[in-house]
């Protein structure tokens, strides 16, 4: 149904919109008397601090209806009393009675009271009366007017009073509050859901004998308009809490308006859904006795459809009511401080947290919570102080806290103190004792009120149950691993290296265990990969992703901060209490008896213990989760037989550990992952959950994705055996030292997870593993509801996809790739390219083959090329995203147009954009050369977060400009100042990165070189820090303020904040185009090129399709599509994704890595580590000089894609890219004939968001954001500041009151100066000075530029002198101020002063509360004190603090100085000593610091340790050359930069010609082998490997080269085997097409794969590891092979080792074939034919033409001469011949050189020769050939023509004539006999890519099928058609396809 704006309910699903991911940011604040005298002033004041923080709500598009506001007051008897007696009625006195609002709808009023009233009566209550509350609608918005409830307040008193008698006190609230439960939970029935359905509605505001709650869709100023009551004089409280909503919620209402019933909140909780559940899972251990077997009916306590304020709200109030707890206790039980890691904090109140820890975990995320019980009035905030909080108290006993200073008026002298809530602080007033209790006091009686100590006490660590266990366990020991069956040896080396079946299995390949796992045990660090995520989605991969991969972790952005975990670690823990909880309502010791964990990661030793534990009685389950491999495909059976037996052991266990370890040839494992999340939730629908911890033994999982993707889901524990019994492998195999023990092991790679955990955790906010657990922070892509419903319930899965079956049959094919009936290839891991590109595995979006079509296309214009192009992109795309499983859909052909009537391509380039990649991650020539390329086209660059040096923008040359149009704005503001902002077109907030969202980044020192620092205005060599969150972004609203700051600082720019898709953002873009941003960008999961963890990379963010379809529907339903205009980005590569974007709603596109490889990129993925070959990701001067990219080329680019996207608008009869916006009708879903992608749903994409609301304009832009410049005290000012701007008077006086609605003072002012006079500000002898008195808005003086100087009596709120630009600002208090307010002692300025200051000075007269010159790079600041994060980051400047720091202070501080007051500088000092202790416990990474303000940067300098190894002579362990011994230092990471290629293959040539010993010089080569090896970069997208280009074999050769880098010379072998079954021969006689594609070889000669692979096989055969290996098994089957050559040879080989018989027939007496009789011996050794004194001529050149020459001269031979009909190649290659194409160059090969040496007459070849005529002397014998020369020209269609050239012929003396021209085709009565096909060239004919031919049994492969090729593709032949063969033979086959890579037969339909 149409969405109906009129009535703009809100609405259930629809399209990708959700209602459930509403958040909301806000401002809030109370007041009170402290006395508790109550007074209608007070509601005054609350109605000016409510109209005065309007700027921190927000509106809907019309306008007018608010997001919601309201105040809770303690409630006005008297006046209600009145009220009642007017209503006929009695009021019992204060205390006995309860009253509160509620909402009704009219269509059931009447039944809703009585039903109401019914339900009082059966609680032993009665409705006394209700009354109509009076108010005035006429000032509400027309949204909010329409969805207007009834509001009906109702008073309830006891029905008989006597009945309460000689009861508790509090018995009436505790049943009033169950009346307000089940009233709740029994009269909010479906359809009187307040959703979309408002004439049934029922809602209760609040119900309680103290408070009451007056709430409504408001804006703040429309509250006390609409409430008759709170502006009635005689209406008098004591308390107010007043609450502003800035929803980014498309739908407000007036129930999810706050405050709630005990709450109101600012922030988000980020936490919810794991709180919910284990709320939920608690209430099968609560129990409470006053409540007996009433509690149950108050359950489930959080009630259905609450937002994340509403749901705390309610535990609140259920713990203050049945928790036995008072209010202030419930608050810090569940808001507890940092407490973790803070060594200095009281040992009480220490315990007290740790017992509260036991009974619940955190709600955590950003908050000010403000909370009252009528007694109680207090606030909140977060253990990280993520929420502004200022208040003060007067004279007059009154407090006043809001999130803002200069809400409230009173005068200086009235005002006592000015204070500012600090992290983890409560601030508290006690109305009825009439007095603010300290937070210590509080807390310390809080925590003394029980012997939390001693209950402490009885927690269980792992070391008391080792201690416990120590008669069984005599030692540390590790559990028995039992050899799997078949392996040959009993070691561990012979059961994992060398075939342990559990690895396959369980999808371990190499990459897992080198570059993942290797890294942690060795660095205690994940490692790191670059260039973004090409790889398929999981619900697309062909290679049996393990369930994790479908999970994407969730991140924070906009309405939340990510944390930095690592400069901001003191608020992260990974401490745990796990196991039985205790019954959290009536406390005891029993709630500390649980086990407390350190983290997550169990060693094998620990898993034992715990498995026979005894201790306080608790006993311990082992649950199976193998199964019957028989019953393999009925996996659903298998998870509910797991849950049953774990709800059967859970109520008599209390540790259940689900163990994969019977895994065997019988029994498959059920993924850990399903079997851990179906466990969880299956525990709690039966209330179980809380009495057990689940703990897995999985050897499934090994990374740290896997790991967070369980512990989200509710795992306690995880015991990863399968890392631990790696480790020692690679220990036993010399690839890890000897010094990593198995408890080095185990500490190492829990640290590396800790700290990945902590990541993770991180970017989305949680800074506790506790809250952490069972949140469920992510969402699935591509898995179907019976998969979430079942094991992961609740979380987002928007295209549904596999389901049990599929994810069944992979599991089975896993299984057979471990225990498959014949081992064949498969006992070596495969390795399926999850991460780097490999051939025959896992499909990229960067396959060499596109990039290396796309850099031809573009480089030289050709057409051709880029057509091709774009066949294999789509063909990749289709692989591997959402958008490939979309086709165009082109309506009736009649409605096609000509392209010339389409707009033309120079407009559609305007709408591209290229993206944030910044000066410092790539080079200046790259950087500047893709802005050249944007300014000529009229797109627009943009400078990435690393700013962009003046000249850039200030000297602009028209043909050659490189200014950035973009100019971003990101956490770390690097160089954002007043001309920087001024300067721009369009300013870019960087709030996420799409290719690590959540994430900070980090410029290593090497890559900080003077211009870069310059930029940045920091250090050389100093690597920089950007952390996660931008600090100034906490929430929605100071993104609004950012916005609001930067409009000003550039009025002209349009302001654009980037996003990254994820499930809700469309809903947060909501909440951004309500904070006026006028453009959004929607970033892919998969783009960027920045340096993360691979866990960053490949685990967080979704496909720009959901995201931005979300985001166009969201908006269009919200009618605020045509404020934005809305981008998208991510992997782009041709125009079909152009048309996809622009059809789901794009209005302009962005693009990063293709630009980069149109310009040379080759996707290395190396750009962490500064070795960027062809110079873009690198500043290395040496490799910027190889930097070969073009302006044109991009530019090419760009319009061949335009062009392209012209001619679908043609087909589709569409004039204009803006018609094809939003029109989804010309898409739809691609049949395919793979099940799992046609399992995929994408109507929710598909959606027409125009049809939800036709009345809402799509046209991103048409309607634009009014941000009231015209309101600003600059516009005031700037006309009285013209003459000093213009120069005409020097300096300019200007005085003024400011107050907090005046925000972002000074920008415009600053922007006018920047304007003319850039950075440089006001010239010398002028000035404006400006003197404020007041409380400033936010952001005061921001971006201040010099020659202004600003004067404040008064105070500030957050932001002041935010990127300081060369200004001046004072601040002080008040000069008539109380004469007991002692500046050095109160608050003056708010959060986040003097953040990303470049130049300027500040002197503040008082303290500033946290974050103080963050990121400072140049600004001087005197201030009196400062909070937590003082200087955090800061890279220069210098800070003088006369007072107190915080904690955490100069975290990441890399320059500049800070100069604190000793006393101070001390304490931090001590501080930072206990916390480092404490951390280390934690193993999380230490951060650089010292404390004196010089810090010592951290420079990491991995890349240039050079690692100490053995040369290969070593390894071969030739005693001659042990003597010789020389331990070298190789650096492989810069290889290719130091070592030159070794050129000399080949012995002398004056030796070699005179005999017939093979030609190469082993020992020469071999020495210098390793060298050579160290120059592959093992390339992420390794061009030598591949098929297209490559090595026809797929030869794994960055693999194999980093293996005799690494001396792992058998492993060498093992890999090349893999893929070669005769390397002898490729490594001898192969021409290397894997050379001629090295990425070396684009500037520097190729690596010299060839040698190694000869060396790899010889010295295997040396060692005697080539035997004989028949297979285990024969099948029964036989093959006849025809031919022996290495097509031949290669076929039988595998078929052999498939187990089948192989007979191979040869014609000639020798088998070998073209290796036999093609080769010359001193090639390929073998007798020789004599053939003496004559002279030859070789008619043919190449190769076989260069043996030719050899042969012959060896065979002594007169003279010999070569022809080549062509003309002599290059030196370098020509336009038609570009890299990786087989190079085509002059070379100078033995034959060649021998001859040369030989006759001193040069080289024997003669170009451009063509023979004519054989001469015979008299006898018929050849003496001579007639031959000419000849010329090569172009025809008029651009074909080569040859001619002859006159007068040239020549007679060439001749006995002996070789044919140097190859193979002539297959013999034709083998093809005939068996009635074969033959092509025009006689070759046999076969399917495309099969070896079958139609005749059954009879199959073709190699030169008779292909015709003439070289070796290795005959080899590659060979294997291919064994596979097939092997397949047909018997129906599945393990044999590998290319690339080494084994795809058993698939069960499922065509994948
Ligand atoms: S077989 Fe040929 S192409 Fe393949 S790696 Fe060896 S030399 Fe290179
Ligand atoms: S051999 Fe060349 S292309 Fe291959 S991985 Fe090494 S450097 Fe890259």
């Amino acid at each position: 149904m149409p969405f109906d704006p009129l009535r703009p309910k809100c609405p259930e699903k629809v399209g990708l919109y959700d209602p459930k991911h509403e958040k909301d940011a806000c401002g809030v604040g109370f007041i009170v008397h402290i006395d508790g005298t109550q007074s209608h002033d007070l509601l005054f004041d609350a109605e000016q601090l409510s109209n005065r923080m309007e700027h921190r709500g927000a509106c809907s598009a019309d306008n007018d209806s608010g997001d919601g506001a309201g105040v809770l007051v303690a409630i006005p008897h008297e006046f209600f009393a009145n009220k009642v007696s007017q209503l006929g009625e009695t009021l019992p006195a204060f205390g006995q009675y309860a009253t509160g609002i509620l909402f009704l709808g009219s269509g059931n009023l009447d039944s809703s009271k009585k039903e109401f009233e019914d339900l009082a009566e059966s609680l032993n209550l009665k409705v006394l009366c209700w009354r109509r509350i009076p108010k005035k609608n006429d000032c509400l918005g027309e949204i909010a007017r329409n969805t207007e409830p009834i509001m009906e307040q109702v008073f309830v008193v006891p029905k008989d009073p006597s009945n309460f008698e000689g009861e508790e006190e509090g018995m009436f609230g505790i049943q009033v509050f169950i009346l307000r439960k089940t009233a709740s939970h029994k009269l909010n029935r479906e359809e009187r859901d307040w959703k979309g359905h408002n004439d049934k509605r029922f809602y209760v505001a609040s119900l309680s004998p103290s408070t009451i709650v007056y709430k409504g869709q408001f804006n703040p100023c429309q509250l006390f308009k609409y409430f008759e009551d709170l502006v009635n004089p005689e209406f008098k409280t004591h308390i107010c809490i007043v609450h502003t909503r800035f929803s980014t919620n498309t739908f407000p209402s007036w129930e999810r308006a706050h405050p709630n019933r005990m709450l109101a909140h600012n922030g988000e909780i980020n936490t919810l859904r794991g709180n919910i559940n284990l709320m939920k899972a608690r209430e099968g251990v609560m129990a409470n006795m006053k409540f007996g077997k009433k509690l149950s009916e108050l359950y489930p306590v959080v009630e259905s459809e609450m937002s994340d304020s509403g749901s705390l709200d309610n535990v609140l109030e259920f713990l203050v009511m049945a928790g036995n707890r008072s209010l202030p206790e419930a608050i810090m039980t569940l808001v507890p401080e940092a407490w973790q890691n803070d060594p200095l904090m009281d040992n009480n109140k220490k315990n007290f947290y740790r017992f509260g820890s036991c009974c619940f975990e955190p709600w955590d995320g950003p908050a000010l919570l403000t909370f009252s019980d009528g007694r109680y009035v207090g606030a909140i905030l977060d253990r990280n102080g993520l929420r502004p909080s200022r208040f003060y108290v007067t004279k007059s006993n009154i407090m006043v806290m809001a999130s803002e200073v200069g809400v409230y008026d009173a005068e200086p002298s009235d005002i006592v103190q000015k204070g500012r809530l600090m992290p983890g602080r409560m601030l508290l007033v006690d109305t009825k004792e009439k007095k603010i209790i300290q937070d210590e006091v509080m807390k310390q009686e809080i925590a003394l009120s029980r012997p939390h100590d001693q209950w402490w006490s009885k927690h269980v660590n792992l070391g008391d149950l080792r201690k416990a266990n120590i008669a069984q366990f005599s030692t540390d020991r590790r559990p028995i691993i039992k050899p799997l069956e078949g392996s040959e040896e009993d070691s561990i080396v012979a059961r994992i290296w060398q075939g342990d079946r559990r690895m396959p299995m369980f999808g371990y390949n190499l990459e897992t265990i080198q570059m993942l796992m290797i890294p942690m045990f060795q660095t205690k660090k994940e490692a790191l990969g670059s260039m973004g995520n090409d790889a398929p989605l999981a619900c697309l991969s062909k290679l049996q992703p393990l369930i994790y991969e479908y999970f994407k972790q969730l991140f924070a952005q906009v309405t939340n901060p990510p944390i930095d975990p690592f400069r901001e670690r003191i608020v992260m823990s990974l401490e745990c209490p796990i196991g039985p909880e205790g019954n959290v309502l009536e406390p005891d010791e029993k709630t500390c008896k649980r086990l407390w964990l350190k983290n997550p990661i169990l060693s094998l030793g620990d898993l034992e213990v715990i498995k026979n534990t005894t201790v306080l009685g608790w006993k311990t389950k082992v649950i199976d989760i193998t199964y019957d491999v028989n019953g393999a495909l009925d996996l659903e059976s298998a998870i509910e037989e797991v849950c049953k037996q774990a709800e059967n052991a859970a109520k008599d266990h209390q540790f259940l550990i689900l163990s994969d370890r019977n895994l065997s040839e019988n029994r498959i494992p059920i993924s850990a992952g399903l079997a851990s999340g179906a466990v969880h939730h299956h525990l709690i629908n039966t209330r179980l959950r809380s009495k057990c911890a689940i703990i897995l033994e999985t050897g499934e999982i090994r990374e740290v994705h896997q790991i967070c993707v369980v512990v989200g889901f509710g795992v306690d524990a995880i015991c990863p055996y399968m890392v631990f019994e790696i480790a020692q492998m690679l220990r036993e195999e010399n690839v890890i030292s000897a010094d990593i023990t198995d408890e080095v092991a185990y500490a190492n790679y829990a640290a590396a997870v800790d700290r990945g955990i902590s990541k993770v955790m991180a970017k989305m906010g949680i800074s506790t593993m506790q809250s952490y657990k069972a949140a469920q922070i992510f969402e699935a892509v591509g898995l179907a509801d019976d998969v979430i419903n079942r094991c992961f319930k609740g979380t987002a899965s928007r295209i549904g996809g596999v389901n049990f079956r599929i994810l069944a049959q992979e599991s089975l094919i896993r299984h057979k790739l471990a225990f498959g009936h014949n081992e064949c290839d498969a006992r070596i891991l495969r390795d399926p390219g999850f991460l780097h590109y490999r051939s025959g595995g896992e499909k990229h979006i960067n396959d060499p083959n596109s990039v290396a079509l796309l850099q031809e296309a573009t480089k030289h214009e050709n057409q051709a090329a880029y057509q091709k192009y774009v066949d294999a992109a789509v063909e990749s795309i289709r692989d591997c995203t959402i958008r490939g499983q979309f086709e165009l859909n082109f309506p009736d052909p009649d409605k096609a147009i000509p392209v010339d009537d389409v707009e033309p391509a120079s407009e559609i380039v305007k709408r591209f954009a290229t993206g944030a990649m910044s000066f410092g991650s790539i080079s200046y020539e790259a950087h500047s050369t893709l802005a050249v390329a944007m300014n000529k086209m009229g797109g627009k660059s943009n400078t990435g977060e690393g700013g962009e040096n003046s000249d850039r923008y200030l000297n602009q040359d028209p043909e050659y400009n490189m200014r950035s149009a973009i100019k971003q704005v990101a956490s770390g503001r690097f160089g954002v100042t007043a001309s920087y902002l001024s300067h721009a077109d369009e300013l870019q907030i960087k709030m996420a990165q799409g290719a690590k969202p959540g994430e900070g980044g980090e410029l290593p020192g090497f890559k900080v070189t003077i211009d870069i620092a310059k930029t940045r205005h920091s250090v050389p060599g100093v690597g920089l820090i950007s952390p996660p969150p931008h600090h100034d972004i906490y929430s929605i609203e100071d993104l609004a303020q950012l916005i609001y700051d930067l409009k000003c600082a550039n009025p002209s720019a349009r302001i654009s904040v980037k996003l990254v898709s994820e499930v809700g953002v469309g809903v947060v873009a909501s909440g951004v185009a309500k904070g006026k941003s006028e453009h959004i960008l929607i970033s892919g999961h998969d783009g960027g090129t920045g340096a993360s963890s691979w866990t960053g990379i490949k685990g967080a963010g979704l496909p720009w399709e959901l995201g931005l379809s979300e985001t166009h529907q969201v908006l269009t339903l919200n009618n605020l599509r045509s404020r934005v205009v809305l981008q998208a980005d991510g992997q782009m590569r041709t125009g079909f994704d152009v048309m996809v974007a622009a059809i789901l709603g794009a209005d302009e596109v962005g693009f990063s890595t293709a630009p980069l490889i149109a310009m040379g990129c080759t996707m290395m993925r190396k750009c962490h580590l500064n070795t960027c070959p062809v110079g873009i990701a690198t500043q290395d001067p040496e490799l910027r000089k190889k930097f070969e990219g073009k302006p044109e080329h991009v530019v090419n680019f760009f319009f061949m894609m335009a062009e392209e996207v012209r001619t679908y608008l043609s087909k589709m009869g569409i004039r204009k890219f803006q018609d094809l916006i939003g029109r989804t009708d010309l898409l739809r879903q691609r049949p395919s004939d793979c099940e799992k992608a046609s399992l995929l749903n994408f109507n929710a994409i598909l959606m027409d968001a125009s049809k939800i609301r036709p009345d809402a304009s799509i046209v991103g832009g048409s309607v634009e954001q009014d941000f009231e410049l015209e309101k600003r005290l600059d516009s005031e000012i700037i006309p009285l500041c013209q003459d000093a701007i213009d120069g005409k008077e020097g300096v300019i006086l200007v005085e003024r009151e400011i107050n907090n609605n005046q925000r972002s003072f000074g920008a415009t002012l600053s922007h006018e100066i920047a304007k003319r006079y850039t950075n440089d500000g006001l010239p010398n002898g002028t000035g404006v000075d400006i003197k404020l008195k007041g409380s400033a808005g936010q952001s005061f003086c921001v971006f201040l530029i010099k020659g202004v100087n600003v004067t404040l009596e008064g105070d500030a709120n957050d932001y002041v002198a935010k990127g300081l630009s060369g200004g001046e600002v004072v601040i002080f208090p008040p000069k008539n101020s109380h004469e007991a307010f002692k500046s050095e002692e109160n608050i003056i300025v708010g959060n986040v002063c003097l953040y990303g200051a470049t130049s300027g000075r500040a002197f503040i007269r008082g303290v500033g509360a946290e974050r103080f010159c963050v990121r400072n790079s140049g600004a001087l600041a005197v201030i009196e004190g400062v909070g937590d994060h003082g200087c955090e980051y800061m890279t220069g400047g210098r800070v003088i603090i006369l007072g107190r720091t915080g904690r955490n202070f100069a975290a990441g501080m890399s320059g500049g100085i800070a100069y604190v007051f000793p006393r101070e500088y001390q304490r931090a000092l001590l501080e930072q000593k206990a916390a480092s202790e404490q951390m280390s416990n934690n193993s999380i990474e230490e951060p650089p610091k010292e404390m004196n303000g010089r810090i010592t940067p951290e420079i990491r300098v991995t890349n240039d340790k050079e690692s100490p190894v053995a040369d290969i002579e070593d390894s071969v362990k030739d005693k001659e050359m042990q003597a010789k011994k020389q331990e070298v230092i190789l650096d492989k990471t810069r290889g290719f930069v130091k070592y030159k290629r070794e050129t000399k293959m080949y012995r002398e040539a004056e030796d070699r010609l005179k005999d017939w010993n093979e030609i190469y010089d082993f020992k020469h080569v071999r020495r210098g082998l390793k060298k050579q090896a160290a120059r592959c970069m093992d390339c992420g997208v390794p061009f030598c490997h591949s098929t297209s280009h490559g090595c026809p074999l797929g030869n794994i050769i960055p693999k194999f080269n980093d293996l005799v880098f690494q001396d792992n010379w058998k492993e060498a072998l093992n890999q090349l085997l893999q893929t070669n079954n005769f390397p002898e021969f490729t490594g001898r006689v192969c021409p290397a097409p894997c050379e001629g594609a090295c990425v070396l070889g684009i500037n520097e000669p190729a690596v010299t794969i060839k040698n190694i692979e000869c060396s790899i096989i010889d010295n295997a055969f040396e060692q005697g590891w080539i035997k004989p290996n028949p297979p285990a098994k024969r099948s029964g089957k036989t093959v006849a092979v025809i031919g022996s050559g290495p097509a031949g040879l290669a076929a039988a080989d595998q078929l052999n080792k498939a187990g089948h018989l192989v007979t191979v027939y040869e014609r000639n007496n020798r088998i070998g074939g073209l290796l036999q009789y093609g080769i010359p011996t001193m090639k390929l050794s073998k007798e020789v034919v004599q053939r003496h004194g004559k002279d030859v001529v070789v008619i043919g050149g190449g190769d076989t033409g260069c043996d030719c020459i050899g042969t012959s001269l060896r065979q002594g031979a007169n003279s010999i001469t070569s022809f080549e009909i062509l003309p002599t190649p290059p030196d370098m290659r020509a336009k038609d011949n570009p890299w990786p194409q087989y190079p085509k160059l002059f070379k100078v090969d033995y034959g060649h050189e021998e001859v040369s040496v030989k006759w001193g007459k040069g080289d024997p070849r003669r170009y451009n020769t063509e023979s004519l005529e054989f001469l015979k002397d008299k006898d018929g014998n050849l003496e001579g050939i007639r031959a000419v020369q000849v010329e090569w020209t172009k025809d008029n269609a651009g074909r080569w023509v040859k001619s002859q050239v006159e007068g040239s012929e020549t007679i060439y003396k001749c006995q002996l004539a070789l044919l140097a021209m190859g193979f002539l085709g297959p013999e034709d009565y083998v093809i005939e006999s068996f009635g074969l096909e033959q092509d025009a060239r006689s070759n046999i004919v076969t399917k495309p890519g099969r070896f079958s031919t139609p005749k059954d049994g009879v199959f073709a492969a190699g030169d008779c099928r292909r015709g003439q090729s070289l070796v290795v593709w005959a080899i590659t032949e060979g294997r291919q058609a064994a596979r097939e063969i092997d397949e047909y033979l018997v129906g599945d086959s393990l044999l590998p396809g290319l690339g080494g890579v084994i795809h058993p037969r698939v069960t499922q339909k065509g994948c």
